[in-house]
């Protein structure tokens, strides 16, 4: 039997608050103050009780916090609201719908507040039904124009995936503040839209209004995903001018961004300029080295973390694992990888898995890498550890495993058409063209695609799309013809096509093609055309970089004095004089 309640205001000075306020967001002690209040009578004030509960739920004991609801004959609007906002902040999406729910039911309406919280609740849980839903009920209740309401809906919409409702939403918002420009540009950001992301913070610029913090961390991982590293710079320029506070999470997109855009020594400054460094912070700065093989640096800064910052969790270690990869460290990484359950009791996961059967592979250990695969006792491997073993065979050209592993890999996913164009690839090389043939007939079954590749380059502060023979482009001529008189040029230093990195299903003459105008080719010779003698030339590219390209940029970089940086889906290429940092191993 609930005891009845009434609804006397407790003063914020009352010695029950004052005891409330001290134990905090702690079980242990509001439990005690619960017992307290039970002796005393207290819990008849609905304010004190209001406070508990809020309270137990930021202390995480969701459980708790339901009991306690349910002893409240009478709740009201404000306890209400306030489980609906504590329960979303805290991280318990569930309940906030469920509270929602109750209040409804209790005939209680709902506020800004409310609605708030629930839309974020629902952004959450990715539950697009349930959105809608309160997104009607929203304008049932007259808060459609309400800006914290309109900001969380944007962001719902764009988390669901579903851009154009969310820009609608956007366009028809009629005060636009810096939090709905914020939630529209990290919609685009999180959807991989990085260009209409930056497209739309020029606008906001445009329009005046003045970006925070929180724009900059999107429009920074925007940057990062298109390598634009000029906005990047200006983007930090803008916060050191504006005097604005780096704090830990605009600390670490910067270093990410500098790193990601091809800038490790920037994005170094960063980090030893940074006050504050957490676990995520040192983490980035570790995997900024590692990306781009500087793995000595990167060992020496977990070696500092050690000594200094805070305990490494299972992401940092995935970070210096790579970094090892990517060097050849394979003493340390070993050692690295048995310290993580013996000194930090971590579970390796699958991705520590990938990283050392990578970093065996490159060394050339096959037989090692694979009786690691073997012993991890997998029922069935993670077709990621099953790529790293493939691309070492591919490395070391051990076809006969590499067919063995490339089969492996099929049957566990017989959907990804990469995995064919893998095999189809070893076949090649192994000079078995019949298997080579039944892997393309198997591919036309199963009308699979291969993935369409593009690159980017940023050229005065815009970016530029190329995809493959893509004549899209307004100086489309110039590109080609610059391109053709480049690669002849390479030609007469020696350079010769690599057949073998286009898939076999291309007929011959279309195979010479596709490989001259690679997006990345023409990325580049765009960049060249347009940037001045002694800038640096630096592309995004989606997917990993063939070998026709890899040697070709070797060329290029020869023949016209240039520097030129490509980040492909797995690594960071510096093409200086004929060379790449990655040693041809990628
Ligand atoms: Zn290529
Ligand atoms: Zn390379």
């Amino acid at each position: 039997m609930p005891m009845p309640v009434d609804r006397l205001v407790s003063s914020p000075r009352s010695p029950e608050h004052q005891a409330l306020l001290r134990a905090g967001p702690r079980i242990r002690p509001l439990k005690q103050v619960h017992a307290h209040f039970i002796v005393s009578g207290s819990l008849r004030s609905l304010p004190l009780l209001t406070k508990l509960l809020t309270l137990a739920c930021t202390a995480g004991s969701i459980a708790y916090t339901h009991r306690l609801f349910f002893s409240v004959p009478n709740p009201d609007s404000f306890l209400f609201n306030s489980l609906v906002k504590t329960s979303s902040f805290s991280g318990f999406p569930f309940d906030t719908v469920y509270f929602y729910h109750r209040m409804l039911q209790c005939r209680i309406s709902p506020s800004s507040y409310t609605f708030t919280s629930v839309i974020k609740a629902c952004a959450h849980l990715s539950t697009l039904r349930l959105g809608k839903r309160v997104h009607s009920h929203v304008l049932v209740c007259g808060y459609g124009s309400d800006p914290f309401v309109q900001a969380a809906l944007i962001t719902f919409y764009g988390k669901s995936g579903d851009l154009g409702v969310a820009r609608k939403l956007f366009d028809k918002t009629p005060e636009r503040t810096v939090v709905a420009w914020n939630s529209m540009i990290s919609s685009y950001e999180q959807n991989g839209c990085s260009r209409e992301a930056i497209g739309l913070f020029n606008l906001m610029r445009e329009r005046g209004v003045q970006p925070d913090p929180t724009t900059f961390v999107s429009v920074l991982s925007a940057c990062s995903q298109l390598g634009a590293l000029g906005l990047g710079y200006w983007v930090h320029d803008y916060i050191i001018e504006n005097e604005l506070y780096v704090n830990v999470v605009l600390g670490t997109s910067l270093i990410n961004m500098y790193a990601r855009c091809g800038n490790v020594s920037k994005a170094q400054e960063v980090f030893d300029l940074m006050n504050e460094r957490n676990v995520i912070a040192w983490t980035a700065i570790i995997s900024a080295h590692g990306m781009h093989g500087y793995g000595n640096q990167a060992m020496k800064l977990f070696l500092q973390m050690k000594a200094e910052g805070p305990r490494p969790n299972n992401v940092t270690l995935v970070a210096v694992l790579s970094a090892c990869a990517h060097s050849g460290l394979v003493q340390e990484g070993r050692k690295v990888y048995a310290s993580m359950s013996q000194e930090y009791g971590l579970v390796p996961g699958v991705e520590h898995h990938v990283c050392l059967v990578d970093m065996l592979g490159r060394a050339g250990l096959l037989t090692e890498a694979y009786q690691f695969i073997k012993d991890l006792n997998y029922l069935e491997p993670a077709p990621a550890i099953w790529t790293a073993m493939l691309g070492a065979c591919k490395m070391h050209k051990n076809f006969i495993l590499g067919v063995e592993v490339a089969e492996h890999l099929l049957a566990v996913e017989p959907d990804n058409p990469g995995h064919y164009v893998m095999l189809s690839n070893i076949y090649a090389l192994a000079g078995r063209m019949d298997r080579v043939e039944i892997v393309r007939k198997m591919m036309n079954q199963r009308r699979m695609k291969k993935q369409v590749g593009f690159s980017t380059i940023e050229v005065d502060h815009k970016t530029y799309l190329f995809s493959m023979g893509d004549k899209s482009h307004h100086e489309t001529t110039e590109i080609y013809q610059y391109l053709d008189e480049l690669m002849s040029r390479c030609s007469e230093l020696g350079y010769v096509p690599a057949p073998n990195s286009v898939l076999h299903e291309l007929e011959e003459e279309e195979r010479e093609y596709a490989l001259r105008y690679h997006s990345e080719k023409l990325a580049i010779a765009f960049g060249l055309l347009r940037t001045g003698h002694g800038s640096i030339i630096r592309i995004v590219k989606n997917l990993r970089m063939c070998e026709d390209c890899h040697l070709g940029i070797k060329y290029m970089s020869t023949v016209t004095k240039r520097e030129i940086i490509v980040r492909d889906k797995l690594r960071f290429h510096h093409f200086k004089d004929g060379h790449c940092s990655c040693l041809d191993y990628w």
